[in-house]
């Protein structure tokens, strides 16, 4: 299933470029074009998922696997003293691409709370 205006749609299907620095049957991993620290890999699944919002346990295991490779990425990555996983969500979690995605940053301290 994949969405005709998306852009990560159209970065699965090649139609936009990206550094893929992971890829599976069922995720891909790139850079973020607007790197918000050293390292900031955006993992999204092939299959289009507008959000976090629409997931339902049929998507349980697609969603563990992401985990999984956010996490094969971020040792690939060299981010040995750690790294944060984001999925913003919908409006309020300040969400711009309505294709569901993992952001893995690290290579700097991260502050908490999150703005
Ligand atoms: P979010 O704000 O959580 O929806 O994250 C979307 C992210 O996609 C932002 O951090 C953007 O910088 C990033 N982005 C947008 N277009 C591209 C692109 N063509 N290649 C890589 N990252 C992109
Ligand atoms: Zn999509």
């Amino acid at each position: 299933m994949s969405s005709a205006t998306c852009l990560f749609c159209k970065i699965v299907e090649g139609l936009i470029p990206a550094n893929r620095v992971y890829e599976d049957e069922f995720c891909l991993g790139f850079p973020d074009i607007h790197p918000q620290a050293p390292v900031h890999v955006l993992v999204i699944p092939k299959m289009h998922i507008v959000s976090q919002e629409e997931a339902t346990v049929e998507h349980a295991a697609l969603l563990g696997h992401l985990m999984v490779a956010a996490a094969q990425i971020a040792r690939e990555q060299g981010l040995a003293k750690g790294y944060r996983v984001v999925v913003n969500t919908g409006d309020d979690g300040g969400q711009t691409v309505h294709h569901l995605h993992l952001h893995v940053l690290g290579g700097r301290h991260m502050g908490w709370p999150p703005g």
